[in-house]
């Protein structure tokens, strides 16, 4: 058939058997309007400024056009929610527009609050502009950071109220909508596959695991038991390597569900996620899920592993192995250990081994934990650390502490022996001061998204200035770099933001 799904009656809500998508057709918005366009994304996709100014840019992006011979669909998967089955879950609000081939590359495109699709369940199928703002600047931010992530096209205002809260003398208030445009090799989740395993309905597993293979992880051969091994094993890799990376710049994602875990080890998702200020384990932006913590920061390598065995458990009809499952389940613990301290050592700029580093970083992590200190400052100052003078260190990193009176004679002590340790570690290191920070700074972000800087660009929003959306944007590109202009993005949360976390919907 040529048409796009008819609207009325394939995006309506049901449970889809035996389906790995269902055509539909994206919502026609009352007055679209572009705010922000990618321009890595463009070149990606082989577009050009010019063609992202034109009506046909607008109008697709924003889900107004269907492209002549494609055909919107929206993907059917479960998952584990907050650790329990949830069920047929599904693109809500997402709809893959089409998947573009370019400079080797393939990309999905996918419109993220475009309307109701088959998995819409309760909700409306859109998305409101705040959380949109906060999709797109953090992913692009991410992949700047070097973090695998899916990327953002464009960020759109529908032009649509939304509903999202009833105040409290019952009147609903309205949302300004809005539509994002990510894209990614592919946006199979975890729950991709759970979906068919629960269902028992083992030929389309398969169909879509050899889909995957062959389209994503084509250097892992054909279908076979030992291919599929090998697949499972690249995903807990993939999926580790990520995971390692948030705990680098200090990302907690917030909602790791099943149905929230890339295939190819992405961050996806960006929904409730939040920057970490002061360093704290315990730390998570989800204010669902402030009793349990069950994301917080310090436990998303065990969420990861968690959701690893999820995974394993759906692909097990087509593996029939549970030694060989349950050793690379076994391996990612031990890889966690080794590659969160290779991570740790990058951080601290030392580029040799000692036996006692472990013991050396427990000791920094304690001492974070003291009173609340900036994690990215904290890192970012370090690579100013002169190991001659190590009496001088708490001066160095003085600016990460939140609060300077919270610093008694026990904790300054407590910093400067560590800084002690720290001096005579880095006299084992070959590498000069001078190199030493190059390194540092390169795996130490001096920009991150912090939770009140896209605050502040979604408050400048509502009211119709989007210039902040495009100031971050600028900045989060080179968050690495010293940039002497942005300086006051190098700075702690202000007061106000302290409980000012991010949002989902
Ligand atoms: P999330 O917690 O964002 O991963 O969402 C969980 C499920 O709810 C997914 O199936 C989403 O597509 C769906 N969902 C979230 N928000 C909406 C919405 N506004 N409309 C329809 N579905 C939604
Ligand atoms: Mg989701
Ligand atoms: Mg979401």
């Amino acid at each position: 058939k040529e048409l796009p799904a008819d609207p009325v009656l394939e995006n309506s809500r049901r449970q889809v058997e035996k389906a790995c998508f269902s055509f539909v057709t994206p919502k026609q918005t009352a007055n679209p309007k572009l705010l922000h366009v990618s321009p890595e994304m463009l070149k990606h996709l082989g577009l050009s400024e010019q063609d992202s100014q034109s009506e046909i840019f607008l109008n697709v992006f924003t889900g107004n056009a269907v492209l002549p011979n494609t055909k919107p669909y929206a993907m059917c998967y479960a998952g584990h929610q907050f650790g329990n089955w949830a069920g047929q879950l599904g693109d809500g609000r997402a709809i893959n527009l089409v998947e573009v081939q370019h400079d080797n590359k393939h990309w999905a495109i996918q419109l993220k609050g475009a309307g109701e699709t088959p998995y819409s369940r309760t909700a409306d199928g859109l998305a409101v502009l705040r959380s949109s703002i906060r999709e797109y600047l953090c992913s692009e931010a991410m992949h700047h950071l070097g973090v695998p992530t899916t990327r953002a096209l464009s960020l759109a205002l529908s032009g649509d109220d939304v509903l999202r809260d009833v105040l409290y003398n019952g009147n609903p208030e309205y949302e300004k909508g809005a539509i994002v445009c990510r894209t990614a090799p592919s946006f199979l989740r975890f729950g991709s596959y759970e979906i068919f395993a629960a269902k028992q309905d083992i030929t389309t597993l398969k169909t879509l695991v050899d889909y995957t293979i062959k389209h994503f992880f084509s250097h892992l051969g054909t279908p076979s038991k030992e291919t599929y091994l090998a697949f499972f094993k690249e995903v807990t890799k993939r999926t580790l390597d990520m995971i390692i990376h948030w705990q680098r710049v200090g990302f907690v994602h917030g909602v790791m569900n099943t149905d929230n875990m890339s295939i190819l080890g992405l961050t996806i998702d960006y929904g409730p996620y939040g920057w970490l200020e002061g360093f704290d384990y315990g730390w998570t932006p989800n204010t669902t899920d402030r009793q349990h913590k069950r994301y917080r920061y310090g436990n998303q390598p065990n969420i990861g592993l968690w959701n690893l065995y999820k995974l394993a458990n759906a692909l097990f009809p087509l593996i029939e192995d549970v030694e060989a499952l349950e050793s690379i389940l076994d391996q990612y613990k031990i890889d966690f250990e080794a590659n969160s301290l290779k991570m740790m050592r990058s951080k601290l700029g030392l580029e040799t081994e000692d036996v006692f580093d472990t013991s050396l970083i427990q000791n920094l992590e304690d001492n974070l934990l003291l009173t609340e200190t900036d994690m990215t400052i904290f890192f970012r100052k370090l690579s100013e650390f002169n190991k001659e003078k190590p009496s001088e260190g708490l001066k160095i990193i003085h600016d990460a502490f939140y609060s300077i009176d919270e610093l008694s004679d026990d904790i300054k002590e407590k910093w400067n022996a560590w800084f002690q340790r720290y001096s005579e570690r880095l006299a084992q290191e070959e590498t000069t001061s001078e190199k030493r920070k190059e390194i540092m700074n390169a795996v130490n972000p001096k920009y991150v998204l912090r939770n009140y800087m896209a605050q502040l660009a979604i408050d400048d929003a509502e009211k119709g200035n989007y210039e902040l959306i495009d100031e971050l944007f600028q900045l989060l590109k080179q968050p690495y770099a010293e940039q002497p202009e942005n300086e006051k993005w190098f700075a702690k949360r202000p007061e106000w933001a302290r409980h000012k976390v991010g949002c989902s919907m």
